[in-house]
């Protein structure tokens, strides 16, 4: 495995610029759950499946580090809001679950002189805490299907309300029906009728050209 300050260089290029205590604490979860599975070049192949369970600065460190992405389909979104994380090793069938303690933050200031900012003092001690004062660990069981996993899409079909392609199985059968999860449960957009974006895209182009 590579050293904490190599890994916390990657994350923080990926997090554009920002040394926040997340990035420090992704680091460290990330190069934790790595050692805790044996898995010391993370980023070498599919073999780990991450599922981040927040969208805040700590996923971008994990991403970093294990070199998971969501477009290999190694990294899962779980939309927990929590700072939890857990590694999948796919060739072993292990996991492991690592939450951040919210304990932690009680006792930045034994590691860290009190002159320091919050952010600052976060930041520096949970360079220098034990796993044990920053982690609560589990080992847990993670049924990954086969339409989750890395490797060509195991299904298409086409929804039956809007005429758009599903891939992996995301589809539902309602009343005989296959359709999206957009028309089956609701969609996280509106549609306005009446605009006509490739209008604007060229009037935009014309302006520019
Ligand atoms: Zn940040
Ligand atoms: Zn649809």
């Amino acid at each position: 495995m590579r050293s904490f300050d190599d890994l916390l260089a990657d994350a923080v290029a990926m997090h554009r610029g920002c040394v926040c205590p997340g990035q420090v604490l992704g680091v460290r979860m990330a190069m934790l759950g790595c050692q805790l599975l044996g898995i010391d070049e993370p980023t070498q192949g599919k073999r780990l499946i991450v599922y981040v369970e927040t969208d805040r600065c700590m996923a971008d460190a994990i991403a970093a580090v294990t070199g998971c992405r969501l477009g290999k389909r190694t990294l899962k979104h779980v939309d927990y809001g929590k700072c939890a994380c857990t590694f999948v090793d796919t060739l072993k069938e292990r996991a492991i679950r690592i939450l951040a303690r919210d304990d932690a933050r009680d006792h930045v200031w034994r590691y860290v002189p009190t002159e320091l900012s919050k952010s600052d003092a976060q930041r520096e001690a949970y360079k220098v805490m034990p796993d044990e004062e920053l982690f609560v660990v589990q080992e847990v069981l993670v049924d990954i299907p086969d339409h989750d996993r890395p490797g060509r899409p195991v299904s298409r079909v086409m929804c039956s309300v809007c005429g758009e392609g599903i891939n992996d199985r995301r589809e539902v059968e309602l009343n005989g029906l296959i359709l999206c999860r957009a028309c089956a449960n609701g969609r996280y957009y509106q549609e306005l009728k009446g605009e006509d974006p490739w209008a604007t895209e060229e009037s935009m182009h014309q302006r520019l050209t």
